[in-house]
Order: C-alpha cells, then sequence, then structure tokens
C-alpha cells in the first residue's frame, strides 16, 4: 500500500443503496448495510417484524393480540354499564 492511499478508497468501494432520492431523482450514493441492498437512511435493518423479534418487546403485555384483547375488554366493560344504566331506570 502506498502512503498517499486514500483509507476511505475501501470504503467507497462497498456496495452502493439501490434507493433512488425523491428530490433529486438521483440514486443514493451511500454505502448499503451489509445484507442489505438500501443505506442505513433507506431503511436497513428497519423492519424487526411483530412480537418478540421486535427490540421494543418488553413483557408482552403490549403486543398486537394484547392490545386487541384489552380492546374487547374494555368493550364489554362499556356494553357493562350500558346495560346497567338501562336496568337502574
Ligand atoms: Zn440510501
Amino acid at each position: 500500500m502506498k502512503c498517499d492511499d486514500n483509507p476511505m478508497s475501501k470504503e467507497h468501494a462497498a456496495p452502493r443503496c439501490t434507493a433512488t432520492s425523491k428530490r433529486t431523482g438521483e440514486r443514493c450514493k451511500g454505502p448499503a448495510v451489509k445484507g442489505w441492498t438500501v443505506c442505513r437512511f433507506h431503511g436497513a435493518r428497519g423492519d424487526h417484524g411483530p412480537g418478540k423479534a421486535n427490540p421494543a418487546y418488553r413483557h408482552g403485555m403490549r403486543t398486537r393480540e394484547w392490545q386487541e384483547m384489552r380492546k374487547v375488554i374494555n368493550d364489554l366493560v362499556r356494553i357493562e354499564k350500558e346495560i346497567e344504566d338501562l336496568i337502574s331506570d
């Protein structure tokens, strides 16, 4: 390696992002994330999927299933209150 070799030249040989800018219409020149065809600005590693695969997963009480369950329970409670109101008249 020559002394005046640019240490960044290796980085620029990395695969490029395939995204196209909506603003300029030009191809993104950012380096693609390993295993992706796009750079980190264009959604690489963006989708972790639902449930335990998601890094935001903590205790499982906020999963889509549980949110749905809570909604059903809240509906039942609301209906129950409405019935109570009807009966108490
Ligand atoms: Zn990009």
